[in-house]
Parts: structure tokens; C-alpha cells; sequence
């Protein structure tokens, strides 16, 4: 595929734009709707300043990318990580875009990042941080104009703050602006479970369909945060057996089954899974390649790869994480045809689709119980599996491609129909 010679130039971003032009071919998209439709619309990047403990001043860099705001205001979540990059940030903001036009929601697509090793922070340095990200972005986001919401690093508490410094900056409680927040402060009933509900129900309703059991249904999940947790907690609760999970310390594997509870409890308790003894310790890499029904990477992208693509032993893959499988291991994967894949715009599009609930919920004051937030969610997926299922056939395409496609044609259709200003 051709090279993409932008700010945003990086594998990751790469990766983005070869499966976007891989769809754009099926649609026989033009040159300049193809460009207009790609390329992310507008990015701020900021310094942040920050005090320390200690008293010394620390600035972090931190960026905000708003890939498409055609079809409504922008939406996307914060990461917080020592390797955040803008490309990485507008990849991941390409991705939002595809993934709201594919459920059918009225946002477009964004992302934000700060390069910061948040771990190693106290709480006080956190709210800082958080705080001065919002300040430095406000005139950037809004309930109307862009919304974040969570993503790796960040958390509810991270959100309170967020949306408190937002409050404070427009002179009155505006929940709108963000999402994932606590219940407490307008958060949505299910937000905190939702994606890897939704990652559940999708693997659960694939694995229907393919015919295998939940007692026959072994699982494998890398990263053991807010998606990797709630999805092994629904796939345990359903019959499956949880085998593998990870985290940035390593991997844990138990042919007998982890007890997921005790794990997490153990993770909480001690900031990650290193140390815990609930079974044999492996690396990242080789718990990716042990045998198992479901594969789940929900941690970072480009984890699948050209070299471990073809030593995988799975019947399934569930993209919690956004970006997991790189585009030549894509082909690989295809070409095996032993592999079925739930691609990241279809499987974690739970955690979005409560984000968009929480945020009607704010704008009409008017709160939802857990049951009813759950039940609009699984239709919204119901739906969204059908179309692709139905796209897949059509086109005779891999199941990304198909999701792809979905997405792409209805932000390019709105922008196409919307003309051009002047
Ligand atoms: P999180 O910060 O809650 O958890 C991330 C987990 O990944 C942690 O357990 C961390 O230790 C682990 N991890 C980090 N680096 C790793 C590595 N190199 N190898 C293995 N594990 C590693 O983040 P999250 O919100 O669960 O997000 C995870 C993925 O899901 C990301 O790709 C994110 O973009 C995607 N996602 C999140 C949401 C959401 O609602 N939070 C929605 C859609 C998609």
C-alpha cells in the first residue's frame, strides 16, 4: 500500500490507512472524497506543565486528534502511556470515526494522549495532570463539540476530574462533555462493564454460531485492565473457562482455569498481576500463542503479527484492544482460514454505545437502570453483527473489511452530501 506521508506518519497510523484503503477499493471511492474521508480533520498538541511532589515542574506532551466531525460532535477516549504518539492517537481516532458510523451513533471520531508514565504518579500529580490536559484542550471539546471518555491509563476518578475542570471552566455543571465518569457524577449505569460486555456477547454469539459450547469455550485474554477484567468476568460467568490473562508484567496460564475473581482481587490489591500464583508465569508473547478457543487481546495494538500469526492456536479471535492485529498478519490470518475474527470496530463497540447512552442520559437529566442500559445495548449489537455478517457475504470480504466498509460509506455518503464550505 502506498505511503502515507503525514504529521501522523507511523506503523500504527500505517496500519489505519492500508484498511481504510482496502475498503475505499470495494467502494470505489474516488481520489478526493478517498482523501477527505481518511485523513483525520484537525489535532492540538500541548505542553502540560505540572508541580510535583517533590516541587519540581515536569512538562508532559499530550495531543488531542479529531479524525471526523462530519457527522456529529467528535468522541473518543484519553490514553495515558510513556509511548503515546500523535500518530498512534490519530490511528486510534481514525478507528472511533469507523466504529460510531458502524453502530450507528451521531458522533464522528477523536482521541487524546498524554506521554506520561501514569503509574509511577501519586494521586495528587494525577489530578494535575488531568486537570491541565482539560484546561489546555477546553476550547477544544464540549458536550456539542467533542466528548472523551477512557481509554488505557484513565480511569472514572481520572474522568471526575476531568469533567469537573471543564465544569469550572464553562461556570456550571456540564456532565455532557465527558463520559465514563462515576455514577455519582452522571456516569451511565453499565459504562464501567460495558465494553467487555459487549466483547463477550460478540464472542459468545460467534461461538453460537460456529456451534461450540461454553463448556467446550477456552479463553485467553491479554491485558487485565477495564476491557480484558469485566470481558473474562462475562465469558466465566457464561460457562467458559478463563485459562490465560496478562499485563504489562507478564502472563499467567492454568489449563484447570483462573478463579477471575480472586485474580482481580489479587491485581487490585497489588497494582498488577505480578506474583500472582493462579498458574504457570509466561511472557506476553507466548501466552498469545498457547492453544485455546478464544484469543482476546485487549491491551495495545500490534500485537499480532507477521511472526506470531501463523504459530496461533485459536478458533477465535476477539479484538477488545483496538489495533491488536497488524495488517500483514491480517492477510495471514485470512489466507490460514481456520481463524474467525471479530474485528475491533465490531467487538468493542459496547464500550462507545454506553458512552452514547450516558451522554443522552446527561443531556435529557433523566438517568436509565443497568437492565434497561444492557438491553438497548445488546440490540445496538445484535444489529451492528447482522449488518456485518450480511456485508461479509455481500462482498465476499474479510469481516473487517466488512465493518470497514459499513463505517467508511456512511461518513463519506454525509460528507459527500454535505458538500464543500465555501
Ligand atoms: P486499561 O488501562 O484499563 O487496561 C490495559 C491493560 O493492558 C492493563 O492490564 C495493562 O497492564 C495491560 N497492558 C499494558 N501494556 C501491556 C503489554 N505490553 N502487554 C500486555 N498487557 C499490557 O485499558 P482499557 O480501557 O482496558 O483498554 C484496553 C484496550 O481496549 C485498548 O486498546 C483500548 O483502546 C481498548 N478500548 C477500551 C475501551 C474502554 O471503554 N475502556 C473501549 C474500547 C476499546
Amino acid at each position: 500500500m502506498a505511503l502515507t506521508n503525514t504529521i501522523y506518519n507511523s506503523p500504527v497510523f500505517q496500519q489505519a490507512c492500508d484498511q481504510f484503503d482496502q475498503a475505499a477499493d470495494i467502494l470505489g471511492m474516488d481520489q478526493g472524497l478517498r482523501e477527505r474521508t481518511k485523513q483525520p480533520r484537525r489535532c492540538l498538541i500541548v505542553r502540560l506543565p505540572v508541580r510535583m511532589d517533590d516541587g519540581r515542574i515536569e512538562t508532559f506532551e499530550a495531543y488531542r486528534v479529531q479524525h471526523n466531525i462530519s457527522t456529529g460532535p467528535a468522541k473518543g477516549g484519553i490514553r495515558f502511556h510513556h509511548d503515546v504518539t500523535l500518530g498512534e492517537v490519530a490511528a486510534l481516532a481514525m478507528w472511533m470515526s469507523w466504529k460510531c458510523s458502524l453502530v450507528g451513533l451521531p458522533f464522528g471520531g477523536a482521541k487524546g494522549g498524554v506521554v506520561v508514565n501514569a503509574r509511577d504518579m501519586s494521586t495528587g500529580e494525577l489530578e494535575r495532570l488531568s486537570r491541565r490536559y482539560i484546561q489546555e484542550i477546553a476550547t477544544f471539546i464540549g458536550p456539542n463539540l467533542d466528548i472523551p471518555a477512557p481509554d488505557v491509563g484513565t480511569n472514572e476518578q481520572v474522568m471526575a476530574w476531568m469533567m469537573d475542570t471543564y465544569s469550572n471552566h464553562v461556570g456550571h455543571y456540564d456532565p455532557g462533555v465527558i463520559t465514563g465518569k462515576p455514577v455519582a457524577l452522571g456516569g451511565s449505569l453499565g459504562r464501567r462493564e460495558a465494553t467487555g460486555e459487549g466483547v463477550a456477547w460478540f464472542t459468545k454469539a460467534y461461538l453460537t454460531d460456529l456451534g461450540i459450547k461454553p463448556a467446550d469455550t477456552t479463553v485467553i485474554i491479554q491485558g487485565f485492565g477495564n476491557v480484558g477484567s469485566e470481558a473474562a468476568l462475562a465469558l466465566d460467568a457464561w460457562g467458559a473457562k478463563i485459562i490465560g490473562i496478562s499485563d504489562f508484567t507478564g502472563a499467567i496460564h492454568n489449563s484447570k482455569g483462573i478463579n477471575v475473581r480472586d485474580a482481580l482481587a489479587y491485581a487490585a490489591a497489588n497494582k498488577s498481576l505480578d506474583g500472582y500464583k493462579g498458574g504457570d508465569a509466561l511472557t506476553n508473547e507466548q501466552l498469545l500463542e498457547q492453544p485455546c478457543t478464544v484469543l482476546a487481546p485487549c491491551a495495545l495494538e500490534r500485537v499480532i503479527t507477521e511472526q506470531n500469526a501463523p504459530k496461533l492456536k485459536c478458533r477465535l479471535i476477539a479484538e477488545g484492544a483496538n489495533g491488536p492485529t497488524t495488517y500483514e498478519a491480517d492477510r495471514i490470518i485470512e489466507q490460514r482460514g481456520d481463524i474467525e475474527l471479530i474485528p475491533d470496530v465490531l467487538c468493542n463497540s459496547g464500550g462507545v454505545i454506553v458512552s452514547y447512552f450516558e451522554w443522552l442520559q446527561n443531556q435529557s437529566a433523566y438517568y436509565w437502570s443497568k437492565e434497561e442500559v444492557f438491553e438497548k445495548l445488546h440490540k445496538m449489537l445484535a444489529k451492528a453483527k447482522a449488518s456485518v455478517d450480511e456485508t461479509k457475504k455481500k462482498f465476499n470480504c474479510s469481516r473487517r473489511t466488512s465493518a470497514l466498509v459499513l463505517g467508511i460509506a456512511r461518513v463519506a455518503e454525509a460528507k459527500a452530501k454535505r458538500g464543500l464550505f465555501p
